[in-house]
């Protein structure tokens, strides 16, 4: 299926790795011209240049913290006119709220809310007067099925997706959407890391954890992160145009619901 957004531009947001890289990937397949961004330059160069290799994808890369105002600043002049935009960043440690203080809860939210808000402020007018757009924000299954020890998660994301649950109202009738996309688990470092540690909680191997996380998913395994890039594609796509305000829950089915 030709998605029809060959020679469109993008801005993917923390792309050197897992989610992001592979939603990036799936874009350069379809012809879209990239910029992509991460803190680790040499990851983020390596990923660039097997984006180039595999699809011939035009890719800029620029490397900085996407949570801050310059790091915002830097991908906004790299790409100041994005067609489509793929908000993502790190998420939030896990732990117990009564040890959360203040700047432990600015952080997550400057990081899983007002990141993406304050890039779709700075490029949804351009996409409404180019009468096309799509913003998919990448979150957490955890925002529909919370998580108890990824509270600054929950929160912060479920934030996010309230504030552009209204805005996506405004902008679709200009061909702008607007959608959440919620992976569950998804074979990526995030996750090899959280099972290391869960691992050593429990005194288990990696190898058990990652088995049992298998084990309890309906589909008996983890997503690979190719299903999340095409699907984050597909939503970026000219034909998507009437998916909007939506919040997709990638995770096998896990969580438990008639709808
Ligand atoms: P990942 O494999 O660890 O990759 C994270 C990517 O983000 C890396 O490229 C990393 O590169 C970049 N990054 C992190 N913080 C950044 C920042 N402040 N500025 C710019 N780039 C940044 O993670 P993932 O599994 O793809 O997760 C993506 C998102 O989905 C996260 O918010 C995660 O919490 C959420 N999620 C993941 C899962 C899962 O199972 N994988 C499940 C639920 C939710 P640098 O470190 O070099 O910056």
């Amino acid at each position: 299926m030709d998605l029809e957004i060959a020679g469109r531009k993008a801005i993917i947001c923390a792309a050197s790795k897992g989610s992001g890289r592979a939603c990036a990937m799936s874009l350069g397949r379809e012809g879209v011209e990239l910029v992509i961004n991460s803190r680790t330059a040499a990851d983020l160069e390596a990923t660039a240049e097997e984006i180039r290799k595999d699809s011939g994808a035009k890719v800029t890369t620029v490397a900085c913290n996407i949570t801050t105002a310059e790091g915002q600043a830097m991908v906004l002049k790299a790409c100041p006119d994005p067609d489509i935009l793929v908000n993502n960043a790190g998420g939030p440690p896990p732990g117990d709220f009564r040890d959360w203080d203040r700047d432990v809860w600015i952080a997550a939210v400057d990081a899983n809310m007002l990141t993406p808000i304050f890039l779709i402020k700075a490029t949804i007018d351009g996409m409404i007067e180019r009468k096309f757009g799509r913003i998919v924000n990448i979150t957490s299954s955890t925002v529909k099925s919370p998580i108890d020890v990824l509270g600054l998660s929950n929160g912060a994301r479920a934030g996010l997706t309230g504030f552009v649950a209204g805005l996506a109202r405004k902008t679709v009738q200009h061909n702008v959407t607007i959608n959440g996309l919620l992976p569950g688990p998804f074979d990526t470092d995030r996750l090899r890391t959280n099972l290391r540690k869960a691992a050593d909680r429990v005194g288990a191997t990696y190898d058990e954890m990652y088995a049992k996380r298998a084990a309890d998913n309906p589909a008996k395994r983890v997503g690979d992160p190719y299903e999340f890039g095409e699907t984050c594609a597909f939503l970026c796509g000219k034909h998507a145009g009437f998916i909007n305000g939506q919040n997709l829950v990638m995770d096998g089915g896990s969580f438990n619901s008639t709808m």
